[in-house]
């Protein structure tokens, strides 16, 4: 809210403009605001960012806009205690902000540079040139192929190659098929996904319509959680103008491959991101996992084989086909190219959102990007992966994270949500949280989930009230192993992680919260 009192002030001042003939500083062809999408630095917010001398303005208040309005828009001066300081050093750039600086943004390369709500400056910044590449210079196994050979993985968690997705789709000899994007992104912490909607909802539309035409598809659903309002109208106005410019719909651009989108909200299950649970939500039945196989690619939405991709995977794909397979493999890591989009949280200087290149490690994040610790603090643990994930302590500092390495310390990339914790933190009280967000979120179809994680729970609550015994300790243990190795889907498999990586890291922690408390 304080950003749209900001972006009213601003518009009102500009608006009576109107009508006087103003002496530029430079060649300005236009004065006017616009809302752009989240530029990553959250909590410098509000900000503004004055073109053409890209002055970034930081934590702007409503009493700030008449000067800005003055100084800067109208004569190009700074107004320099506006920009973002760090001891006696000033950044009047964003590209100079140490915490964009040394990102390498791809997906989130027009986030915060352009209208989000306007296809002529998608289309301007270089926006559906993939699109026509591909149907009109590519077949579609050629796309398959290309985006196969990329090696993009799937960014929404499980890192299951998408290309191979995609050829298994276009390989079934049912002939309705389906493109589903899941932007149901509900982890504590993660807010990845929801930025590129509202920030570029444009390159995942471009990346659904590249995946349509590489399989065959005919219709397409993007399911998004109702919690995010702004994504939907922006989706929703995404899909208007690119109806409008005969890139969606019937005979796109001319060609005769067509292809029809539609949004659907989800109610908030954290349950609904599960593959199969999603596409019963989007049929309208209850949102539950199903026994596997036949997989999604086989028998997804309506039994029809189906592409299911996260948004920011589908947002990879306009760069792939545009610049090509040596291109993308040129940044990331050789099991995991590419980059990936974290949000970063808790208790570092700097919140906000980062894309790195896959391979880049937890200490260039926590320290170069994020800052160090807020106050000085001391780094203890970074829960990565959200519930489903694990902890990340300091001898894990200097692994490159990427979908391969981090499973050996019991810790997923998931999502990429990460929730920095220092020396303040007790383990067991983050145990516990995630433990009891993923018993409330348990769907309840299968017994191991359902009532292992309530056994879990409640242990978790002995041993934070002071009431636990040691014996506990093992019990849960047995418990964790038992729900990961048992439960029918992935929220169940991985809802001990928290717990299982807690514990053997912290065992210390949850001993003294049994023994000291006794
Ligand atoms: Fe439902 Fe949990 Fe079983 Fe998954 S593991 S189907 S969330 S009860």
């Amino acid at each position: 809210t304080g950003s749209q009192k900001i972006y009213d002030e601003m518009k009102k001042l500009c608006a009576d403009l109107e009508g006087v003939t103003v002496e530029m500083e430079k060649d300005v062809p236009h004065i006017g605001v616009v809302k752009t999408g989240c530029q990553g630095i959250c909590e410098l917010g509000p900000l503004i960012r004055i073109e053409p001398y890209h002055y970034q303005y930081v934590k702007v208040q409503l009493e700030d806009c008449r000067e800005i309005f003055e100084r800067t828009v109208l004569k190009g001066e700074p107004v320099e205690r506006l920009f973002y300081h760090k001891g006696e050093k000033a950044f009047a750039k964003p590209k100079d902000i140490p915490f964009i600086a040394k990102q390498t943004r791809v997906v989130l390369e027009n986030c915060g540079n352009i209208d989000a709500e306007s296809i002529d400056e998608y289309i301007a910044s270089g926006g559906f040139k993939a699109l026509a590449k591909a149907i009109f210079d590519m077949k579609p196994d050629e796309v398959v192929e290309v985006v196969d050979q990329s090696g993009l993985r799937g960014r929404g968690g499980g890192g299951f190659p998408a290309g191979r997705k995609w050829k298994q789709v276009a390989r079934q000899p049912e002939k309705v098929r389906y493109v589903v994007c899941n932007g149901d992104e509900g982890d504590p912490g993660a807010f990845m996904d929801g930025s590129v909607m509202e920030g570029d909802p444009f390159k995942m539309i471009e990346g659904m319509i590249i995946a349509a035409y590489a399989v065959s598809a005919q219709e397409g659903y993007i399911y998004v959680r109702a919690e995010y309002p702004l994504s939907v109208a922006r989706l929703k106005m995404a899909i208007a103008q690119a109806e409008e410019y005969h890139l969606l719909g019937d005979k796109i651009m001319g060609s005769d491959f067509s292809f029809h989108l539609h949004i659907n909200r989800g109610a908030g299950a954290f349950v609904c991101g599960e593959g199969s649970a999603l596409t019963a939500s989007i049929e309208g039945n209850r949102g539950m996992p199903r026994v596997k196989p036949p997989r999604t690619v086989e028998k997804g939405l309506w039994e029809k084989p189906t592409v299911l991709n996260n948004v920011e995977t589908f947002a990879n794909v306009p760069n792939i086909i545009l610049k090509g397979v040596e291109w993308f493999r040129s940044i990331g890591s050789e099991g995991s190219p590419g980059t990936k989009t974290f949000s970063i949280t808790g208790a570092i200087e700097n919140t906000g959102l980062l894309e790195v290149p896959m391979g880049t490690t937890l200490r260039e994040i926590i320290y170069d990007i994020g800052g160090g610790i807020k106050g000085g603090g001391e780094f203890k643990a970074v829960q990565i992966g959200g519930p489903s994930g694990g902890c990340l302590i300091t001898p894990h500092l200097d692994v490159g994270l990427d979908f391969d390495s981090v499973k050996k310390y019991d810790a997923i990339v998931g999502s990429g949500g990460l929730v920095v914790m220092d020396e303040h933190t007790c383990m067991v009280e983050v145990a516990r949280f995630f433990m009891s967000f993923t018993q409330r979120e348990s769907c309840g179809k299968c017994v191991p989930c359902r009532e292992g994680t309530k056994r879990m729970l409640e242990i978790l609550e002995r041993i934070v009230k002071g009431e636990g015994k040691l014996e506990d300790l093992d019990q849960l243990e047995e418990l964790a192993e038992m729900v990961r190795s048992m439960a029918l889907c992935g929220l169940g498999k991985s809802a001990p992680l928290p717990v299982l990586s807690t514990l053997r890291t912290f065992r210390d922690e949850y001993v003294e919260h049994i023994v000291e408390k006794k």
